[in-house]
């Protein structure tokens, strides 16, 4: 037999039998339906020089109130693409618990834990009634010993203190839904015997933890408090369980344990990205890569992909928006001043009411530029000697200014508390560093206030009157030259049901507003196609040309009484909406205008 024959008589004899196995009468795999033990690979960028890890530092088993092995939490944590956990039982004996050595849970994982590659850090929830609450003890040599009533809580607290362990304030809003922190928890924060707060605990949300953490450098933590199986609680197959990241040389127990004393940590939970500005933007910047940027006066556009798996907001002024998925590319073609805005990144929170703010050219920036500086707060409208505070995010970066509508340098006057103007002016502002390309130059026009007056009128009657026209229009400045008048009448507000036509239809409306107090108010308007209001002599809202639905809004201060409006509407083609919306002064909510505010004279 020469060789070939020999091969595919071989292959054959293969074939055969693997046909046999899968035509078995005796025994067959069903395909494709148990899941396959694997793990998730999370995508979140390290920074700042450190590598990311994700943990989950609060997890009970069968040695508490969890019905989980402790081996078990530690393959669970594996699938879910973890690097790093603690187990904390609670620390009380109750007849229900499994009762034994308070270090059995540890030593019962630290075997898979080995095997599977995570690091377990040993952990006990140490477990008292308000004020003090729960506290998760990490890094203690033994947990028996915060288990036992020897101690009262702050001798527990000196105790730890003194063996190098890592204290962690749990749930801080549970059960009474009021996160205020007590004397304990501030003594015990002053004398460095709690170092991290819960931000997020499971689906609980303490947005004033932020604030603890940046006023008194606590560490942002995100915890499963995990009892049931995993499953139970989160659909891991969507969605990422509660993770704390952690910026740590390396992951090993002592580079986490400098990591967490450090304070380099972020809470993540359903897209929720929380924590100290500095970490929160440098994850931002390492997550959105900008490829293919080309840029002239004034426009640019670019690919950003998002290489982590959170999805990022940007929200800016007049409702702009735009979402950065997770794990995908999005391809932007913009104007320059949309760079320029500034923009909140919505699902990140730096403070308890505070999102990250920066402008888009944050995401633009190559690595040698030093940052924008901006201004994030309204400059339109706002009263003399309001404080301007100005930003920057590139550390140790110069800001300079002018007023004057020149182009800042380094001779010009040196940004070091917020500005104040007593007239109108434009600001233009920019930073420097040593070695590094100057920022680019963001600028605003600084409008103060002025009252528009209102006009003396006695009005007949409420309502506005409206011209009704017809034909294919692009924008509202073609309504009375390529229209066709075809009704007139009057209604009780922006009503667009007298149209007669389905669409290619245009409605001038007129009429007088009436102001219920002096003071500055924000007008929005939303529409389908174009519109653009007239108020007061000025045009205040431009919505104008072929659009889906689509808002803008603007400030105007306003005397009490009465004042001219026009709003000019168009319909292209499809839907059609309109309205017509303020806040009064002092109040923040957007409400329609109701029709007893419009008056016909
Ligand atoms: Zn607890
Ligand atoms: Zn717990």
């Amino acid at each position: 037999m020469n060789k070939k024959i020999a091969v595919l008589i071989l292959l054959m004899l293969v074939a055969f039998g693997l046909n046999a196995q899968k035509n078995s009468k005796q025994f067959r795999w069903v395909d494709n339906f148990t899941e396959v033990s694997a793990r998730k690979e999370i995508s979140i960028p390290d920074i700042m020089g450190y590598k990311t890890l994700k943990g989950d530092f609060h997890m009970h088993s069968i040695f508490s109130d969890g019905v989980v092995l402790p081996s078990e939490r530690v393959n669970e944590a594996w699938r879910e693409g973890l690097d790093v956990i603690a187990l904390a039982d609670h620390s009380t004996p109750q007849a229900k618990y499994i009762l034994a050595d308070y270090n059995t849970a540890y030593r019962q994982a630290l075997p898979t834990a080995q095997r599977r590659g995570i690091t377990l850090i040993k952990g006990i929830e140490y477990t008292r009634n308000e004020p003090m609450g729960h506290l998760n003890i990490l890094f203690a040599n033994d947990a028996n010993s915060y288990a036992t009533d020897e101690w009262d809580e702050d001798q527990a607290l000196d105790h730890a203190k003194n063996e190098g362990a890592f204290v962690i304030y749990n749930h801080p809003g549970w059960p009474d839904k009021n996160s205020e922190l007590d004397a304990f928890h501030l003594r015990n924060i002053e004398k460095k015997n709690i170092q991290a707060v819960e931000v997020f605990n499971g689906n609980e949300f303490y947005p004033v933890a932020i604030d603890y953490c940046n006023t008194y450098g606590l560490a942002p933590f995100s915890n499963t408090d995990i009892h049931a199986p995993i499953q139970a609680s989160y659909d891991v197959a969507k969605k990422l369980r509660n993770l704390t990241l952690v910026f740590a040389t390396e992951n090993t127990e002592e580079a986490i344990k400098q990591a967490l004393f450090a304070g380099r940590t972020l809470a993540l939970c359903n897209n929720l990205l929380a924590g100290k500005k500095e970490f929160v933007s440098a994850l931002v910047k390492a997550s959105l890569v900008v490829s293919k940027l080309k840029m002239d006066e004034f426009s640019f556009s670019c690919d950003i992909t998002n290489l982590s798996d959170i999805d990022f907001v940007f929200e800016g002024p007049d409702f702009r928006r735009f979402i950065m998925p997770a794990k995908r590319t999005i391809q932007l073609n913009e104007l320059i001043a949309d760079a320029e805005m500034v923009y909140q990144v919505s699902n990140t929170y730096i403070a308890a009411d505070q999102h990250l703010e920066i402008p888009l050219f944050f995401v633009l920036n190559t690595a040698n530029e030093v940052m924008m500086p901006f201004v994030p707060q309204n400059l339109n409208n706002i009263q003399a000697q309001t404080p301007i505070t100005i930003h920057c995010l590139t550390d140790g970066a110069q800001v300079h200014y002018t007023l004057d509508g020149t182009t800042p340098d380094e001779s010009s006057p040196l940004y070091a508390s917020p500005l104040s103007v007593s007239s109108s002016a434009m600001l233009k502002i920019r930073a420097f560093k040593a070695g590094m390309q100057s920022s680019r130059v963001f600028q605003r026009q600084i409008v103060l206030s002025s009252v528009h007056q209102a006009t003396k009128l006695k009005p007949s009657r409420n309502g506005m009157k409206y011209k009704y026209y017809e034909g294919a229009l692009s924008t509202v400045a073609e309504i009375e030259t390529n229209g066709k008048l075809v009704d007139e009448g009057i209604v009780e507000f922006p009503d667009l049901s007298v149209a007669k036509a389905l669409d290619y239809f245009a409605i001038i409306y007129t009429s007088w507003l009436y102001v219920p107090a002096s003071g500055v108010y924000t007008f929005t308007l939303e529409s389908d196609d174009g519109a653009v209001l007239k108020l007061s002599n000025v045009e205040l809202l431009n919505n104008d040309g072929s659009h889906s639905l689509k808002k803008v809004s603007n400030t105007i201060h306003l005397a009490k009484g009465y004042h001219p409006l026009e709003l000019l509407y168009f319909d292209d083609y499809e839907d059609q909406q309109l309205q017509l919306s303020w806040a009064i002064p002092g109040t923040k909510n957007t409400v329609k205008i109701e029709p007893k505010y419009y008056f016909i004279p």
